[in-house]
């Protein structure tokens, strides 16, 4: 990979080091590429072609960007797809009858539920209720347990998503001590145990912050690898990060902004420009860990098509 240099969006930087962008968009459109080349050998040999699902409820606008860009991506790489939209007042039994449907539904390997639902449906009755071998968000018990186990599961797509970044960019984790700053049961929890698993892309010494982490600008001090996925846009200044870390920005906060035609700016959960310096590696945002989320899951539902989710993991 090329060492990028701070020039003309960071001239105004002092210390010029070298650092690594890890470039999710890059490395998610390889993926795609290498997805696309397997459906065409499935299309040509008769086999089935993957086909994900995902349902709506409501309009949020984040999450409506979020499952058009999955549907895209699904048509891109040459996967079925179908959009289910709720109504933000649908029923917690109605949301489960039609997901009784995808389960019971041949043709459709793999489906997620857009999260958040409306607060009158419950999150943890919704996702134990997908059927595990369809869950290609990974967020259903038996797949967190197995996960957890070190046995073969659906590795949840953000998680899965990172772990690729650092696979293909050749960075060590072996004895790294990594830190995680977030302990969501999507991002910051799994992707910890992850981390410290035995497997080429683990083997790390974790801690796992939250909001109830004392000085935690102490324990962002020591890591090699800061994984930060706290929500809180810009958190994480320079002098909370150690020269040389590599640092994974999951954060996603859209800030109004007059000056774009949307309306409003994509920002992190990292001061980019000023920590960007001190790092070895880092994500931007946008353009790291998004659209590696996005083609993770379409590799879970390649796995659920070819039903090889219980056959070891690629971690
Ligand atoms: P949650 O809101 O579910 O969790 C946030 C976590 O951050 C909690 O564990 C919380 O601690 C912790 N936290 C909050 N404030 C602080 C603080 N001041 N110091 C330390 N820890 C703190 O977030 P998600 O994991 O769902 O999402 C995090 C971010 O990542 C969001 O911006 C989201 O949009 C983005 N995201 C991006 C994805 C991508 O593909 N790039 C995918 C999924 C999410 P506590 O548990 O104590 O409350």
């Amino acid at each position: 990979m090329n060492a990028l240099y701070f020039s003309a969006n960071f001239a105004n930087l002092e210390n010029k080091i070298a650092m690594i962008l890890l470039d999710g968009k890059k490395i998610s459109a390889e993926i795609k590429a290498e997805l696309k080349k397997e459906i065409e050998k499935i299309k040509a040999s008769g086999g089935k072609i993957p086909h994900l699902a995902a349902i709506l409820v409501g309009n949020d606008g984040a999450s409506e960007t979020y499952v058009k860009s999955k549907v895209k991506s699904c048509q891109e790489v040459g996967f079925h797809s179908t959009l289910l939209r709720l109504k933000a007042d649908i029923s917690e039994a109605a949301l489960l009858a039609e997901i009784q449907k995808m389960n019971q539904n041949p043709e459709i390997d793999g489906f997620i539920v857009q999260l958040p639902l409306p607060k009158h449906i419950s999150e943890n009755k919704i996702i134990e209720n997908i059927a595990p071998e369809k869950d290609v968000d990974g967020f259903h018990p038996i797949n967190i347990g197995r996960m957890t186990k070190n046995l073969p599961a659906y590795i949840p797509a953000t998680p899965f998503g990172i772990l690729q970044l650092l696979e293909r960019y050749q960075i060590e984790t072996t004895s790294k001590h990594c830190v995680v700053v977030g302990r969501s049961h999507i991002v910051g929890s799994p992707i910890s145990i992850l981390m410290a698993r035995n497997a080429p892309i683990g083997n790390c010494t974790v801690t796992l912050c939250h909001s109830k982490t004392k000085d935690l600008s102490y324990f962002t001090q020591k890591a090699d690898i800061l994984i930060v996925a706290l929500g809180k846009p810009e958190f994480i200044e320079a002098y909370m990060v150690k020269d040389g870390a590599v640092v994974v920005d999951v954060g996603i906060t859209r800030l109004p902004d007059e000056n774009s035609a949307k309306g409003y700016k994509i920002v992190g959960d990292v001061k980019f420009e000023e920590v960007a310096p001190k790092c070895s590696y880092i994500t931007p945002v946008p353009g790291g860990v998004g659209p590696m989320t996005v083609v993770s899951l379409l590799q879970n539902t390649l796995f659920a098509a070819k039903k090889q989710v219980y056959l070891p993991n690629p971690f």
